[in-house]
Formats: C-alpha cells, sequence, structure tokens
C-alpha cells in the first residue's frame, strides 16, 4: 500500500513543484515506486518532466470527473524513474464541475484507491490556494509536506494552512497528518533566512526538516529541461539537499514501521 504525501503551501513559488519532482526522482532512485500527482491546472510538475498537457488525450480531469481508469492515464516512467499521473489542460474546470458531485472531496481518493497497491510512495502536487482540488489532495493523502520558502513573509498563512489541515482531520480524513514543513530557497547570507529558520524551529519544533533547500539556479534550471534532474548536474548542492530530504523521509517511515511492529 502506498504511503501518499501532499505537498501544500496556498502561497504561490515557494518551491512545491520543485519539491515534489526532487523528491519523487530521489525516492525512485532509492529503489522505491512511486507516482508523481499533477493536482494543479498549471500543470508545472507535468511539463517539468518534458509532457506537455496541451498535447495529452487525457489526464487527471478524466480519471476525476470522467471516471477513466487512472492506470489508463498515467505516463510511465522514462527517465525520471517515476510514473507520472499528468494534469490535463480542463483540470481548472474540475474545482468548479466538483462542486455539483456527492462525496466531491472524496474524488482523488476514489482515483488512488484504484491504483494504491501499485507504488510505495504517492506524491501529491498541490495547486497555490486551498479549494477543492487541493482538499481532494489532503483527503487523499496519509501524510502533508508543507514548503516553506525562508523569506520575510514565510510564516504568515501557515496558521491559515494549519487550520484546513485541522478542518480536514475533524471532518473528512480523521488520519491525515503532518510530516513536516521544509525550508525551501534559503540563501544562508542573508541575515532573515536565517532568522526564519529559527523562527520555523522555534514554532514547530520537531516538525522542521533537518535537510534545508539552498536557493539554487541549477534546481530552477533543471525544469526547463525536462529530463530526469538526475542526470542534470546531480552533485549540485542543491540536488545533495533534496536527496538528503528524501533519506530522512525513508528514515521517518522506517522508523513508524518499526513503531507499528513492536
Ligand atoms: P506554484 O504555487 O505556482 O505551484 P510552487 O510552490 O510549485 O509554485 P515552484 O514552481 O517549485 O513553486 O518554484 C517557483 C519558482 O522558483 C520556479 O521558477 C522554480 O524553478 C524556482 N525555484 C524553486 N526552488 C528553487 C530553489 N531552491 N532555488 C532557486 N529557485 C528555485
Ligand atoms: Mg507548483
Amino acid at each position: 500500500m502506498a504511503k501518499i504525501i501532499s505537498l501544500i503551501n496556498q502561497k504561490g513559488g515557494v518551491g512545491k513543484t520543485t519539491t515534489a519532482i526532487n523528491i519523487a526522482t530521489y525516492l525512485a532512485d532509492a529503489g522505491k515506486l512511486v507516482l508523481l500527482v499533477d493536482l494543479d491546472p498549471q500543470g508545472n510538475a507535468s511539463s517539468g518532466l518534458g509532457i506537455d498537457i496541451r498535447n495529452l488525450d487525457k489526464g487527471l480531469y478524466h480519471s476525476l470527473i470522467g471516471g477513466e481508469h487512472p492506470r489508463n492515464i498515467i505516463i510511465k516512467s522514462k527517465s525520471s524513474g517515476h510514473d507520472l499521473m499528468p494534469a490535463s489542460q480542463d483540470l481548472a474546470g474540475a474545482g468548479i464541475e466538483l462542486v455539483h458531485f456527492d462525496n466531491r472531496e472524496f474524488k482523488l481518493y476514489d482515483v488512488l484507491r484504484q491504483i494504491r497497491t501499485d507504488y510505495d510512495y504517492i506524491i501529491i502536487d498541490s495547486p497555490p490556494s486551498l479549494g477543492l482540488l487541493t482538499i481532494n489532495g489532503l483527503v487523499a493523502s496519509d501524510e502533508v509536506l508543507i514548503p516553506v520558502q525562508t523569506e520575510y513573509y514565510a510564516l504568515e498563512g501557515l496558521s491559515q494552512l494549519l487550520q484546513t489541515i485541522d478542518l480536514v482531520k475533524k471532518h473528512l480524513q480523521p488520519n491525515l497528518s503532518i510530516m513536516g514543513a521544509v525550508l525551501t530557497m534559503y540563501d544562508r547570507r542573508n541575515r532573515l533566512a536565517r532568522q526564519v529558520v529559527r523562527e520555523m524551529r522555534n514554532h514547530f519544533p520537531g516538525h522542521v526538516f533537518d535537510s534545508i533547500i539552498p536557493r539554487s539556479v541549477r534546481l530552477a534550471e533543471a525544469p526547463s529541461f525536462g529530463k530526469s534532474i538526475l542526470s542534470f548536474d546531480s552533485l549540485s548542492k542543491g540536488k545533495r539537499s533534496y536527496k538528503n530530504l528524501a533519506r530522512e523521509i525513508l528514515e521517518k517511515d522506517n522508523k513508524q514501521k518499526k513503531s507499528f511492529t513492536v
């Protein structure tokens, strides 16, 4: 049974997609079977992996709304080492169409349930909003990973995000838990950035990953080449920090599994 992890932050441009692609890649590199789900109508996770969603016949929309079996829309890994459930152009409309469905918050859950045993990890890249698509992502997930950009307004909006997660837990998915926050685009020369790291660790003790993702031009460039990030400058500092993050995620899971079996 796959562990399902949603990357959430309603703030735009904080590194959700970059983090989703990188951890999917490094978990796959560690030998895990991984599916990356592009739940964002912008389709950045799909295009970052070289898929042009404008030329796709079918995407996530067709499973969410049209009832298409998810295996028919999944694109099997080529260079990235993991599979992709691509967004599709009409996904933007799905957020509105879903409103009219019964169990509208459970649509993605129902889709992923059909393929959950095919993978070890399913990573969901969410849009920058707390709308119905993101709620579908949360309801379908076991854990939430929150990318936080190390900048002045970093903590703003986090309480609203945590409140939403709480509401989902209370009313829709009682087993949802917060895996942690990962600090992104860190510039160690910037005093303010160092202060944000301290503040995050004070506010959320035990919930901030040790791995901090540095601001790195190489990380920003990789998607525009649409090729495997493993083959793209895998020795850069940015890449190594994501490799460490994937390792931390695996360690957390191993600990969790052990505590279940004891
Ligand atoms: P959105 O909310 O629009 O979905 P996002 O949270 O998914 O955005 P990304 O798309 O991952 O954020 O990143 C925003 C921009 O910052 C992109 O241009 C990306 O290439 C760049 N970027 C991401 N991480 C880093 C980094 N560590 N260093 C430098 N640039 C980065
Ligand atoms: Mg994104």
